[in-house]
C-alpha cells in the first residue's frame, strides 16, 4: 500500500499554482483571476443515519460548486476518509477546467462524504446515500448541479441518489428529474458505455499522444495505480492496444510480473475478493514504495491525488504519465519529471472521457432517448481527439507544456463568456 494521500491542502495549492502558471502565460486579466480563484458555493451538511446495530451516527458531507458560467455545475461524489472542504474545492476547480476544455455546457462541482465505506454494510450505505441526498436538497438538481460517481461510489449509489431526489417531487413530475445524477445503471436511465468511458478516454488520449510522437502503444510496458473503475477499464483498453501490464497497485497491495499481467484475468480474480488485487497468484507482491520506480514505458496513476511528489518523482522510469486520477502529481513532482523529460498527459484532458459520457447520459435523459454503445464510443472518440488537438495547438502557440496548454484552452473559453456577458449587475 502506498503512503497516505498527501495533506489535502496540497491538492488545493496544486490547482491554484497550475492556474496561476496558465493565467500568466495567457495574460489573463486580474478580474478574471479573482473570479476564477473563488469557489461560488461551499456546502457542508451534517446528517444522522441509523446503523444496523440500532445506534445513530452523524456523517459530514460536502459539495463545492466552483463556477457555472458555462452551465450547471458537474462533478463526482467521493466516499473516502480524505474528503474535506479543501479536497472538494480542488476537485471542483479541476472539474470546471475539464468541462470547459471538453467543450461541454457545464461548470465544475465536486463533493462527497468523509467515510471509509468498507466499514458499512450495503444497507447502511444505502441509508447514508439517501440521507446525504436529502440533506443536499435543492443544492443539486438536473439543471443546477449534477453529481456522478467518483472514488468508492458507483452506479448503485447514483441509482439511490436519483431515486431519493425524484421521491421528493410530485409524483406526476418525477420522471423529469432523472438526470439529477449521471453514471446510473443502464436499467435506470444510465448510458451504455458510461462505466468504461473514463478508462477508455485515458487510452484514447494516450493513443493520440503516441500518434503525435509517431510511435505505437504495441508492446509498450505500463504500470497502473488503482484498479477501480478507471484503472481497470484503462487496463482492458491497453490490452487491446497490445501493451503489457507490468505492475498494479491498489489500496490492498502492489503486484508485479515482468512478463505481464493479464488485466482480464486480474479482474476475474478481483471479482472474487470484493475488488482487491491482494493475493493474485500470477504475480509477486512487492513493497508499495517500490511501485513508481518499476521499469516501464507508461505510468497510469488512477487512484488518488498527490501520489507523485518531490519525494518519489525522480524514481519514475516511464517516459509518459497518463493522469487517470485527478491531481496525481503535485507541482514539485512535476518540475522534477519535466526536467527528466517525462511527458504528462494532464488529468483535465486524459480522464475527461467520464464527464463527456456523463454529458451524453444527461442529454439522453433530457431528450427521452436511448443511445447505444457504438454511437457513444464514436462521439466520445471525436470529442477526445478534438480536445487533444486543441491542447497540442495551444502548447505550440504558447510554447508550453500540455498541462498549461490545456488550462489555457479551458480558461480561455470561460474568459470569453465573461467578456461577452459581463459581471452582474
Ligand atoms: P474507484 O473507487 O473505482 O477505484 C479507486 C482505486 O484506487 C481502487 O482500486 C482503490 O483500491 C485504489 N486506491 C485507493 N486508495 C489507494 C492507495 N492509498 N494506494 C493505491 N491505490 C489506492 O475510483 P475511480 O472512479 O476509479 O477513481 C479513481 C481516480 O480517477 C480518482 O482520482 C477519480 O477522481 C478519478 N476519476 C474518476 C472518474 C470516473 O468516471 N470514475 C472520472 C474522472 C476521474
Amino acid at each position: 500500500m502506498i503512503a497516505n494521500e498527501k495533506k489535502k491542502t496540497g491538492m488545493y495549492e496544486s490547482v491554484l499554482q497550475q492556474f496561476e502558471k496558465a493565467a500568466d502565460k495567457m495574460n489573463l486579466s486580474n478580474n478574471m483571476r479573482k473570479i476564477l480563484k473563488a469557489t461560488n458555493n461551499e456546502i457542508v451538511v451534517h446528517f444522522p443515519v441509523k446503523l444496523d446495530d440500532g445506534s445513530v451516527e452523524v456523517f459530514t458531507g460536502y459539495r463545492v460548486q466552483h463556477n457555472n458560467a458555462l452551465g450547471p455545475y458537474k462533478g463526482g461524489l467521493r466516499y473516502h476518509p480524505t474528503v474535506d472542504i479543501d479536497a472538494a474545492k480542488a476537485l471542483a476547480i479541476w472539474m470546471t477546467w475539464k468541462t470547459s476544455l471538453a467543450g461541454l455546457p457545464y461548470g465544475g462541482g465536486k463533493g462527497g462524504i468523509q467515510i471509509d465505506p468498507a466499514h458499512y454494510s450495503i444497507g447502511e450505505l444505502e441509508r447514508i446515500t439517501r440521507r446525504f441526498t436529502y440533506a443536499l436538497g435543492e443544492n443539486i438538481g438536473p439543471e443546477y448541479d449534477i453529481p456522478a460517481p467518483d472514488v468508492n461510489t458507483n452506479a448503485q449509489i447514483m441509482a439511490w441518489m436519483a431515486d431519493t431526489y425524484m421521491s421528493t417531487k410530485e409524483s406526476s413530475e418525477r420522471s423529469r428529474y432523472f438526470h439529477v445524477v449521471t453514471g446510473k445503471p443502464v436499467g435506470s436511465g444510465g448510458l451504455e458505455g458510461r462505466d468504461r468511458a473514463t478508462g477508455y478516454g485515458v487510452v484514447a488520449t494516450l493513443k493520440a499522444w503516441a500518434d503525435w510522437k509517431k510511435m505505437s502503444l504495441k508492446d509498450k510496458s505500463y504500470i497502473v495505480q488503482g484498479f477501480g473503475n478507471v484503472g481497470l477499464w484503462a487496463s482492458v483498453f491497453m490490452k487491446e492496444q497490445g501493451s503489457v501490464l507490468r505492475a498494479v497497485q491498489d489500496a490492498s497491495a502492489t503486484i508485479y510480473n515482468p512478463n505481464g499481467i493479464d488485466p482480464e484475468d486480474l479482474i476475474a480474480y478481483a471479482n472474487t475478493t470484493g475488488g482487491l488485487i491482494k493475493g493474485y497468484p500470477k504475480a509477486e507482491e512487492v513493497p508499495g514504495d517500490s511501485f513508481f520506480g518499476i521499469d516501464c514505458d507508461i505510468c497510469i496513476p488512477a487512484a488518488l491525488g498527490n501520489q507523485i511528489t518531490e519525494l518519489n518523482a525522480s524514481e519514475i522510469r516511464a517516459k509518459v504519465i497518463a493522469e487517470g486520477a485527478n491531481g496525481p502529481i503535485n507541482p514539485e513532482g512535476e518540475a522534477i519529471l519535466t526536467a527528466n523529460g517525462v511527458d504528462i498527459i494532464p488529468d483535465i484532458l486524459c480522464n475527461s472521457g467520464g464527464v463527456i459520457a456523463s454529458y451524453f447520459e444527461w442529454l439522453q435523459n433530457r431528450n427521452g432517448e436511448i443511445w447505444h454503445m457504438e454511437d457513444v464510443i464514436t462521439k466520445l472518440d471525436k470529442k477526445l481527439l478534438t480536445s487533444f488537438q486543441r491542447v497540442v495547438a495551444a502548447a505550440a502557440e504558447y510554447d508550453t507544456d500540455l498541462r498549461t496548454a490545456a488550462y489555457i484552452v479551458a480558461i480561455g473559453r470561460i474568459d470569453k463568456t465573461y467578456r461577452e456577458r459581463g459581471v452582474f449587475p
